[in-house]
């Protein structure tokens, strides 16, 4: 059992009852929510829209491979009406996004994925509901 901490995004929809939409599903899919931090509002990163993001990050227990926590998260956003990802490599706004910020301690690299996340530092609506819940975190990064 790995605990691994998702990031959770939606700009367009109810967002807030996407958000517990996503929890919900998480729980189902991957395994039990053991911790889960404030709703923070932000703007939009790396793309315009009028559409302000409701960010959080969970934490859950799952015996999910990294490839198949993936697969996981990518059905939920296909679940909760996600219908494209990036357009042209550009980002869009979203019912809800899932990224996988970390995976235990492990590092991983693949086509498809890289944990850690390779933008939390620099995101701080990722980066402070992420130490909110994993102080430890916090810790290694100051
Ligand atoms: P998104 O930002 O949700 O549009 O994600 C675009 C792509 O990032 C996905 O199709 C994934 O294959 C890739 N990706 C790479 N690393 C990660 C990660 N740690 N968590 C989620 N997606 C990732």
């Amino acid at each position: 059992m790995v605990i691994s901490y998702l990031g959770l995004g939606s700009n367009i929809g109810e967002r807030s009852v996407l958000l517990g939409q996503a929890i919900a599903l998480i729980g189902q899919k991957i395994g039990p929510v053991v911790r889960f931090s404030d709703i923070v509002e932000s703007e939009p990163y790396g793309f315009v829209s009028n559409n302000m993001f409701l960010n959080m990050v969970v934490a859950v227990e799952t015996e999910l491979a990294p490839e198949a926590l993936l697969d996981a998260t990518q059905e939920i956003e296909r679940m909760l009406g996600r219908v494209e990802k990036t357009v042209d490599g550009k980002y869009s706004d979203r019912t809800i996004d899932i990224d996988i910020l970390l995976y235990g301690d492990t590092e991983y690299s693949s086509s498809r994925l890289t944990i850690p996340h390779p933008h939390i530092r620099e995101r701080r609506f990722v980066l402070e509901p992420l130490k909110q819940i994993n102080p430890e975190y916090g810790r290694q990064l100051s």
